[in-house]
């Protein structure tokens, strides 16, 4: 199954990816996961992706879909993918077509996780993110059980340094300018489903689940 999580930056992508790879047993990619990583290797295209990352801007789209490619070529992509975070943009969008129809498939789901301006700035300010095995908390929607240290495999928390106000307010531009004009691209195309990613966690999970089932 090929799926893809469309949303603002906090609208809960990457805690419901955790939970819908367990269930369908398909690799989550985040571009978002693999800048980050890349910055702390110091790699080359990591130094390049820091200079936006750092300031709430996008990555320019041949570095991002350079990204995507080579992971989607890897081996465990052959039974479906997550992708978290990408395309955000529509020249992301048409590249992705691109690559997936030379590899002979398509989408199979796009998932938009709705979620008002008003209630991101919390989410984003709150969240908390293992060193260890990269699970998503918040401080106060969904802390762990013992104050920064990860319940799955007792890693530190830390907060991300584009998770402040500042950075927080040039994400959301960016993706309102740039990132929201998909949301037709896919409509046209009859793949777009929206959830309501405002109700708890579990709930969200729970409709995701029966959208790619088919049963609703
Ligand atoms: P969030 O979880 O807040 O939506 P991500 O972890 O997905 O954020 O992304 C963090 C940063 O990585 C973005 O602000 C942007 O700089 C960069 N990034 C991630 N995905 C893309 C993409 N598809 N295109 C360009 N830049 C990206
Ligand atoms: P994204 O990947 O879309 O940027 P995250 O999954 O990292 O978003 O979620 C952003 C923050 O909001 C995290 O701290 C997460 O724990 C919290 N969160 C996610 N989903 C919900 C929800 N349904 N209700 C309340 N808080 C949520
Ligand atoms: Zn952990």
């Amino acid at each position: 199954m090929n799926i893809l999580f469309m949303g603002p930056p906090g609208a809960g992508k990457g805690t419901q990816a955790e939970r819908i790879v367990e269930q369908f047993a398909v690799p989550h990619i985040s571009t978002g996961d693999a800048f980050r990583l890349a910055m702390k290797q110091g790699t080359p295209m990591g130094l390049k992706a820091k200079e936006y990352v750092d300031q709430g801007l996008l990555v320019p789209d041949e570095i991002t879909n350079g990204i995507v490619r080579d992971r989607l070529l890897q081996d465990d992509c052959s039974k479906g993918f997550l992708l978290d975070g990408f395309p955000r943009t529509l020249q992301q969008a048409e590249a992705l077509d691109g690559m997936l129809a030379d590899m002979g498939r398509s989408l199979d789901h796009v998932i938009n996780l709705k979620v008002d301006r008003g209630l991101l700035l919390a989410r984003l300010t709150g969240r908390r993110i293992c060193k260890s095995c990269g699970s998503t908390y918040h401080i106060l929607n969904n802390p762990p059980k013992q104050e920064g240290i990860c319940d799955k495999c007792g890693g530190e928390l830390y907060q991300r340094s584009d998770d402040n106000e500042e950075k927080v307010g040039t994400r959301l531009d960016e993706y309102i300018s740039k990132t929201a004009p998909l949301l037709s691209y896919y409509e046209g195309k009859s793949l777009l489903r929206e959830v309501d990613g405002e109700q708890d966690i579990d709930v969200v999970t729970a409709e995701i689940v029966s959208v790619l089932r088919g049963s609703n």
